[in-house]
């Protein structure tokens, strides 16, 4: 075992990051590769040869998901996966999802090299992890491979150059096939025939295991090289709708008014309570979105819609602190004799990996000498998806500052390769029992 890990070569994941951050680049110094534009085809075109090198034998699913696979030694055996994605945000740093395919490549690279495992062994490129483009949910190519259901609304989504999602997909295609869209009708009907042809089969997946950088500071604040993910948070939306009065802001007397941006505050003050008092649980809440009418300084506003995103990992603690946040905005907008509105926009449950990687994660970072503490993920991740139709799990290195989607994102080439061999000690752990 230890062969195959000292054959792990950082230096080539580091010169592979800055190759890819190449492609896409911007004048602010970051990455923009938007899905299934020429930039991410660009790139994963790179991906692809990449894993053509390392011994893959690569496949394009009808979606644009990327699947390379090693043949094991006993074909009978259940089959390893990793992977994760390269699409990025818009002005984007270089290792969200990057950092994760690439090491799921390199240890592809040293399994082959060293003859391979008994299982079968596959290596996932996600097509459109990102939800930057179109605004849709994350985890596209992950949501299509697991089955799980895409909504039309989905599908109709367009991005800021009005182009329909669907027309977008199958543009990545005709790129390659020369094939011309007719018409969006033609794009559509043909992206739901690829859906169904891009759902893969899972029973015969022993685990899939993902690298992430962290995206937050929890690491690098404890000093812990590694972490090893238990559950990836799920959030809670509310729209709340506030009617109060609008009227003069000059002639209606402090004692007269029914101003719902004033009872709009108290709310907002309230959410951050809650969810402070929430915290030791993992929850986390935000009202990231205010909108006041008429938003003149001249009139007291009568109307303001507010959207709040409550999120934890652990789903009792976050029905409860909704229940509670419920709770108290009734009470706030009847003090203030405002009219109140509270709408679940999406109520999504939160994602428990499996134990038996957990275990694994844990048996071969105590072998290797790694500190490594558990935690949960408050980013949605693809492993997500997959964790809901085979046993998944993840392993996060540290992000410098804890600062991601941003190019001041960063973690070091060290923390990277030992990120890398982590993954593979565990692929090969797993292998035992496949
Ligand atoms: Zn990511």
């Amino acid at each position: 075992m230890n062969r195959i890990l000292a054959a792990i070569d950082g230096e080539r994941i580091a010169r592979h990051i800055e190759q890819l951050s190449e492609i896409g680049r911007t004048p602010q110094g970051g990455v923009t590769r938007l899905a299934f534009t020429r930039e991410d085809a660009a790139g994963r075109e790179l991906l692809r040869a990449w894993m053509q090198e390392a011994g893959l034998d690569v496949q394009r699913d009808a979606v644009g998901n990327l699947i390379g696979a090693l043949r094991g030694k006993n074909p009978d055996a259940r089959i390893l996966a990793c992977g994760s994605h390269i699409d990025t945000v818009v002005n984007a740093g270089k290792y969200d999802g990057i950092v994760g395919m690439l090491c799921a490549v390199e240890c592809a690279r040293v399994i082959h090299a060293r003859g391979g495992l008994n299982a079968p062994l596959r290596i996932i490129n996600f097509a459109m992890e990102e939800s930057a483009r179109f605004g849709a949910g994350y985890g596209f190519g992950s949501r299509v491979m697991s089955g799980a259901p895409i909504s039309k609304q989905e599908l109709f989504a367009r991005d800021r150059s009005k182009v329909l999602m669907a027309r977008a997909i199958q543009e990545l295609k005709g790129w390659e096939t020369g094939a011309k869209i007719a018409t969006e009708r033609t794009a559509l009907d043909a992206t739901y025939k690829d859906i169904d042809a891009a759902r893969y089969d899972w029973t015969r997946v022993r685990a899939f295991v993902e690298l992430h950088i962290e995206q937050g500071p929890t690491l690098e604040r404890a000093g812990k090289p590694i972490g090893i993910v238990t559950a990836v948070a799920a959030p809670t939306r509310l729209q709340i709708i506030l009617s109060g009065e609008q009227n003069h802001s000059g002639t209606t007397p402090m004692n007269m008014r029914r101003d719902a941006l004033a009872a709009a505050a108290e709310i907002i003050l309230a959410i951050e309570r809650l969810a402070n008092e929430f915290a030791p649980r993992q929850v986390v809440g935000t009202v990231g979105v205010i909108q006041a009418e008429p938003n003149v300084m001249n009139s007291i506003p009568g109307h303001v819609e507010l959207r709040a995103d409550i999120r934890s990992a652990d789903a009792d603690a976050k029905r409860e602190c909704v229940a509670a946040i419920q709770r108290a905005l009734k009470w706030i907008a009847s003090k203030r004799d405002s009219d109140i509105a509270i709408t679940t926009l999406t109520d999504e449950t939160p994602v428990t990996f499996a134990n038996e990687i957990v275990n694994a994660l844990e048996r071969v970072c105590a072998a290797e000498n790694i500190d490594a503490v558990k935690m949960p993920s408050g980013a949605g991740h693809d492993a997500a998806h997959i964790a809901r139709v085979a046993p998944a799990g993840m392993l996060f290195i540290p992000s410098r500052a804890g600062v991601s989607h941003d190019p001041r994102e960063y973690s070091s080439s060290a923390e990277i390769a030992r990120g890398a061999r982590v993954l593979c000690a565990a692929l090969i752990d797993l292998d035992q029992t496949a």
